[in-house]
């Protein structure tokens, strides 16, 4: 008897055994997927982990249904690395498998499929197979894969599935289909053959008698002493002559037209090469961080804002493509690659491939077999935290940029792991390196550079020498007293505004709210209308005329009276960025203005599209919340506002100083990135605070002491490791009962601190009623032993009836 042990793609807390015949034996292998059947009539997907001869005992092992694979398609390193997942995060390997693999490896009977919108495809060329899938789908838009099994009246149906999608016939699921291409901006440049101003003289002559062509051409001249790129728009605007007036001098062979795609705007004296080179303080912190990857496995960047940290980046990847590496370059945020993998490209050519959740499945199985067959337009993966779980043969290098952003953290669903630790272990497992970069490096991050368990390299000067730039704190308070506030614009921002829109350059405003306002409150009586499903106030949208909760969706039309009094007396408390967008229209009504959260992003690309008018400068003024702080480089902006500084302090987190910090850092970093020093200002309720003073002095260093000291008094990372438990239950007895339960039983069993039942800030979301429990484990106590135990009592708790329906999330590290 010869048996298989299998991780299904399902929360299971282990692996199940399934019978395999002599023959599938010698075919099948570690990491190759099969379809086995689970519970009453399911088909899914399974990967092998282990194949053997003992006999499961506890209950009678099922036959495997097909092998899907012909070699394995996940490698060793993925197989223990997930599993290392699976433990540290305290998640089952089935919901890191489910997590790691593009869906269209992991088809299952559920799985639904439909035909592609845009298929054409030619049903002479279908089997006869496909045909009757694809006549079915005619019919009738989406099947379950368990339904096309009678309709062919076969089990195996997995193979025929795949195929149909790989021919992009069909789709499962909703998928993103197309992908985003960066706007071409046509610009215009003065031919080859005509050296700039010394030729002026000649070329004036020979359009003596084309009126507009001159014009045309000395306002190109006049525009070409910025030393930018010459936008035909901005031409047209400035020299008051048509295109076409411009087309005819591209057609005399005077001016020569060029499209630069927007992730990539440089400078017009170089043509074509694109291999900067490095300024000296880039190449002695190139050099730094050579040599530190020679003694350590990891290395920290720590670069100012606009230091060229990317250019550094690069070099580095050079060197390990050029020994045949393959190198993982991890962005937190997936929208930041599409910038990214022009200028990448560009570089590497075609050795460079994206990865992450919003490209569609084919593209994600392509991109997961070219990793597999360590193919050459894959040996530079970019892309967000999904990518590490690719199966690398030979990762010599990891990249990650941004590492302080929390959004490398995955919070929802399982497995909750953190991409940039997640990626470190990868790493160890190929004995391969890696690069963390940032400007304001996470605490855990920073400690462990100076600690000596990371390498460090830092660069303090921006590339060209720019200033950083300079910051202004303006006190509100006094600013409301002496009445120099219009709406929530100092006299002070409204000047440097100002200033800045009559050079033409443009302005960023930072306000880390969406909606008009969180807080609508009567005037009479006080009421302040609430979400009924959770326990938030609901924020005031004034553009669509509705008061939304944020954390579930929930929405109703702005009253105009109050529910409770009647009364018609209805005032906003505290202000988001639509309000902001509307103030400014008001005070700057000549300004294009537009603005960047989650409301105006929702849509596919929309974000891109944004980054690209506001690079194109078809916007002056450019609102949002901390969508823009990452990573993002605009050379026209001279001026950041941040709207209000407090909110960010004073947010319930022990981290709250630190991301404040980095946030405010990050987001003054946009500003005057090339040329001139840039301006910041900063609005505040509380100008001595440490943390905003740490800002205005760019002092990381100060804030790391400060922070490190808290982090040590009260416990917490770097110090302490931290595990959460989140309970929910829609009875709010039974889960007061059930945390006070779950935190006796830890403290008893834990020789550690174990905090809790705590009701969070928010503690009712869509009628689950929430309590928070926390478990603090110091750095020297051994980890694993201490997730055991924790996992014993949870699994105790879940025996307990009157328990078992409440639902407990851990997360470690959150
Ligand atoms: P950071 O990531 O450190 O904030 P970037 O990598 O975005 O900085 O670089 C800031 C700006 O400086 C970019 O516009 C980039 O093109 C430019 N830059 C950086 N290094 C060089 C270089 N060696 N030569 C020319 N331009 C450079
Ligand atoms: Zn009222
Ligand atoms: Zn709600």
């Amino acid at each position: 008897m010869f048996f298989a042990e299998i991780i299904l793609p399902l929360n299971l807390p282990r692996t199940f055994t399934y019978s395999v015949t002599a023959e599938e034996r010698n075919l099948l292998q570690r990491g190759m997927r099969v379809a086995v059947p689970f519970g009453k009539n399911k088909i899914y997907t399974g990967l092998v982990t282990e194949l053997h001869d003992r006999e499961p005992s506890l209950y009678e092992a099922r036959p495997i249904g097909q092998i899907l694979d012909e070699k394995p398609i996940v490698t060793e390193i993925q197989l223990a690395h997930w599993l290392w997942i699976a433990s540290y995060y305290m998640c089952s390997p089935g919901d890191v498998f489910r997590g790691a693999m593009p869906s269209a490896l992991l088809l299952e009977s559920e799985t639904m499929i439909s035909l592609k919108p845009d298929a054409n495809c030619d049903p002479e060329q279908l089997s006869d197979q496909e045909l009757l899938v694809y006549s079915a789908l005619l019919q009738q838009s989406s099947l379950r894969v368990s339904e096309v099994m009678p309709l062919l009246n076969r089990k195996n149906v997995f193979p025929i599935i795949r195929k149909m999608m790989e021919n992009n016939i069909i789709s499962i699921r909703e998928e993103v289909q197309d992908m985003y291409t960066p706007k071409l901006v046509k610009y215009i440049r003065l031919h080859r053959d005509y050296d700039a101003a010394s030729d002026l003289q000649a070329l004036l002559e020979v359009l003596k008698s084309a009126k507009k062509q001159k014009e045309a051409l000395l306002g190109y001249f006049q525009l070409n002493a910025e030393k930018k790129p010459i936008a035909v728009k901005r031409l047209t605007e400035t020299s008051g002559v048509t295109a076409a007036v411009i087309k005819g001098l591209v057609e005399k062979g005077i001016f020569e037209e060029y499209h630069i795609r927007e992730d990539r705007v440089d400078f017009g004296d170089d043509r074509g090469d694109d291999r900067l080179l490095l300024s000296k303080a880039q190449q002695s912190t190139l050099d730094n961080i050579v040599s530190a990857l020679e003694k350590k496995d990891v290395c920290l960047l720590h670069g100012v804002t606009a230091s060229g940290k990317t250019e550094m980046y690069f070099r580095l990847i050079e060197k390990y493509i050029k020994e045949g590496q393959q190198v993982l370059y991890l962005l937190p945020e997936i929208a930041l690659t599409t910038q990214l993998v022009g200028r990448l490209q560009k570089h590497f050519g075609n050795r460079v491939s994206v990865f992450h959740s919003k490209y569609s499945n084919n593209e994600r199985v392509e991109t997961w077999n070219r990793v597999l067959d360590n193919a050459e337009k894959a040996q530079i993966v970019i892309g967000a935290r999904s990518a590490l779980f690719l199966p690398f043969r030979q990762l010599g290098l990891v990249i990650i940029d941004e590492e302080h952003e929390q959004t490398f953290k995955q919070q929802d669903p399982a497995p909750r792991y953190h991409a940039r630790d997640a990626a470190i272990v990868l790493a160890s497992y190929h004995q391969a390196k890696v690069l963390l970069g940032s400007a304001t490096p996470s605490l855990e991050t920073y400690y462990n550079a100076t600690s000596g368990k990371y390498g460090l390299a830092e660069i303090t000067e921006r590339f060209g020498n720019v200033l950083m730039p300079e910051i202004e704190l303006v006190d509100i308070k006094d600013k409301y007293f002496r009445k120099r506030m219009t709406g929530h614009f100092s006299d002070t921002l409204i000047g440097h505004i100002e200033a800045a829109l009559s050079v033409n350059e443009q302005v960023i405003l930072f306000q880390n709210r969406r909606g008009y306002s969180p807080v609508v409150e009567c005037l009479t009586c006080g009421h302040v209308p609430q979400c009924p499903q959770c326990d938030v106030s609901l924020t005031y949208h004034k553009f669509k005329g509705q008061l939304r909760c944020h954390y579930c969706g929930h929405h109703i039309a702005m009253p105009v009276n109050c529910h409770q009094c009647g009364s018609p007396d209805l005032t906003t408390k505290g202000f988001g960025t639509e309000q902001i967008e509307q103030e400014l229209a008001l005070l700057f009504p000549n300004a294009k203005t537009a603005r960047m959260d989650q409301d105006t992003t929702r849509g596919k690309y929309s974000f891109e599209k944004l980054i690209d008018s506001f690079k194109n400068r078809e916007i002056d003024i450019l609102v949002g919340t901390q969508m823009l702080a990452k990573g993002l480089d605009f050379d026209n902006v001279s001026l950041v506002g941040i709207m209000n500084a407090d909110n960010m302090l004073y947010y319930p987190d022990f981290r709250a100083f630190e991301r404040s910090f980095q946030m405010m850092v990050q987001v003054s970093g946009r500003s005057g990135r090339s040329h001139k020093q840039g301006k910041v200002v900063i609005q505040t309720f509380n100008p001595m605070h440490n943390t905003i003073q740490q800002v205005t002095r760019n002092d990381y260093e100060g804030m790391f002491k400060e922070q490190l000291y808290e982090r040590h008094i009260y416990k917490y990372p770097p110090y302490f490791r931290l595990i959460r438990l989140t309970l929910k239950h829609r009875d709010f007895e039974k889960l007061r009962e059930g945390a006070s339960w779950l935190y006796e039983v830890l403290r008893q069993n834990l020789d550690i601190p174990v905090l809790g039942p705590e009701e969070p800030s928010v503690s009712r979301i869509r009628n689950e009623y929430i309590r928070t429990i926390m478990v603090k484990m110091p750095q020297e106590k051994a980890l694993g032993q201490t997730k055991k135990r924790i996992r014993k009592v949870l699994n105790s708790f879940e025996t307990i009836a009157p328990y078992r329906a409440i639902k407990v999330i851990v997360n470690v590290d959150f």
